[in-house]
């Protein structure tokens, strides 16, 4: 038989009283809350008042996200107003929801920048905004900004948000790193 594991010694140990350790009070005490609140609530509904914190999504939009939202995404430009990505596909390897696809295209003639998406589509359904596509793109041509998208619907098909939308909607240049670098580039 192996031997017990040593007893952890947490911070916040609990030390239940006879009051609590008899369960019967604190039940009858959480029965006793939850009564209040939905009567409250209640009461509040038949005099035509609102009555719990709930915003009725998506008839109800809340006005006080805060300040560090990032809900929406931005595909960043170049100057010329094509997008700064490359097409990578990093953020896509990175998004933990698998909702970004990418189709690269590849422009022989731009010997700067060859490879760009020629398709770039995000599922708004499936997106947990964890904002690993942004730390995972080596050339600031994804962000997320302060802002909800408008997404309800019936359809999820119409969830997706594609490069047209993601570089239009608040075009974005990719100030912090221009491209091509400056200096040039490297032969
Ligand atoms: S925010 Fe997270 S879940 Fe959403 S597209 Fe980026 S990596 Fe994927
Ligand atoms: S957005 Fe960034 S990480 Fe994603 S494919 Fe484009 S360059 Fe690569």
């Amino acid at each position: 038989m192996s031997p017990r594991p040593p007893r952890r010694d947490y911070w916040n140990e609990p030390t239940l009283g006879w009051w609590e350790r008899a369960y019967i009070f604190e039940i009858i005490r959480g029965l006793l809350t939850t009564n209040r609140v939905f009567w409250r609530n209640m009461g509040r509904w038949m005099t035509g008042r609102k009555g719990a914190v709930t915003s009725y999504y998506p008839e109800e939009r809340r006005p006080d996200y805060a300040r560090g939202n990032r809900g929406k995404h931005v595909l960043t430009q170049r100057p010329d107003g094509r997008p700064q990505c490359i097409a990578c596909n990093m953020c896509a390897t990175v998004c933990p929801a698998h909702c970004i696809e990418i189709e690269a295209g590849f422009d022989i003639e731009d010997t700067t920048h060859p490879k760009y998406p020629e398709a770039f589509a995000i599922d708004y359904a499936r997106c947990i905004f964890c904002g690993f596509c942004v730390e995972a793109c080596p050339e600031d041509a994804i962000r997320m900004v302060p802002d909800v998208p408008n997404l309800p619907g019936s359809d999820r098909h119409n969830m997706w948000l594609d490069k047209e939308h993601l570089m239009t909607w608040n075009p974005q240049q990719d100030v912090a790193k221009p491209y091509p670098p400056k200096g040039g580039l490297q032969k």
